[in-house]
């Protein structure tokens, strides 16, 4: 398939790269670009749960792209080039770094369980945590001193992440308070260029993040998010089809 990208110049899939759990890289004939295509397939806790979310895909090729294009407008450095297509987005070649640097406004998930904070407590400052991302080990949580032995970041590189994270969690927070919905954490990934530069690069969608919506207090309804195929809670590609209409709601009121 021909995808047009920059008006007149064209990319082409070529092999394929990579085959992840929730997206396939596709390399083209610029050895600096590659296409991301975007998948229907769900897994969660270390892919031990298996599933299909009816046109997952489309809709978080949609959502990442609105989102990476706000974090770029604000002068966040990104892989993201152009969607030309419902489920494809090509991006810049990265090395991925393999850490999942995941930011977290308030405690959920795995920090409940290991910590025993009660769901929802509210994280100030925000935590800035680091995984190894490799899932015969488990994704585990890391410390600064693990990373430098383990030679996956250097100090200046684990400040930089840090950095990010912190200005990406204030530009998303705001933007997903304009949709009434509240950010409570997210995972990052982020790899070099050809140039050693650091881009944000993989998605931020429902897959990624976890996002409740302000018109509930209760607790399975306002889920909007991966969690609703974590527990079972149904009605999951409806939730996710939910935070695109918000997002585009206030992406049309420009
Ligand atoms: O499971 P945990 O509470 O550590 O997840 C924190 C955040 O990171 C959640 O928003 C989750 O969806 C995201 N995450 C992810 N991919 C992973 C692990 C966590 O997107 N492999």
């Amino acid at each position: 398939m021909k995808l047009f990208f920059g008006g007149d110049r064209m990319v082409e899939r070529q092999a394929k790269l990579y085959e992840g759990k929730a997206k396939i890289l596709y390399a083209t004939a610029d050895p600096n670009i590659v296409i991301s295509y975007f998948k229907d397939d769900a897994t969660a806790f270390n892919a031990q749960k298996r599933g299909q979310i009816a046109d997952k895909g489309v809709v978080n090729c949609k959502v990442a792209t609105h989102l990476l294009q706000l974090l770029a407008a604000q002068g966040v450095k990104t892989h993201w080039l152009e969607t030309p297509s419902d489920r494809e987005m090509v991006v810049r070649a990265v090395n991925i770094i393999p850490l999942e640097v995941v930011v977290r406004n308030l405690a959920a998930g795995s920090l409940c369980k290991q910590t025993g904070l009660p769901l929802g407590t509210v994280l100030t400052p925000p935590l800035v945590e680091f995984y190894y991302k490799n899932d015969d080990l488990g994704d585990p949580l890391l410390t600064r001193d693990r990373i430098r032995a383990m030679n996956l970041a250097d100090e200046a590189q684990i400040d930089e992440l840090t950095r990010l994270a912190g200005k990406i969690n204030t530009l998303l927070q705001t933007f997903f308070q304009r949709c009434q919905i509240t950010l409570v954490d997210f995972k990052l990934e982020f790899g070099l260029d050809s140039a050693g530069q650091i881009l944000l690069a993989d998605e931020i969608s429902p897959d990624t993040c976890r996002l409740w919506d302000q018109a509930t207090s209760d607790q399975a309804e306002r889920v909007l998010d991966k969690d609703r195929f974590r527990q079972d809670l149904g009605n999951v590609a409806e939730a996710y089809q939910e935070v695109l209409n918000r997002i585009l709601a206030q992406v049309n009121l420009k």
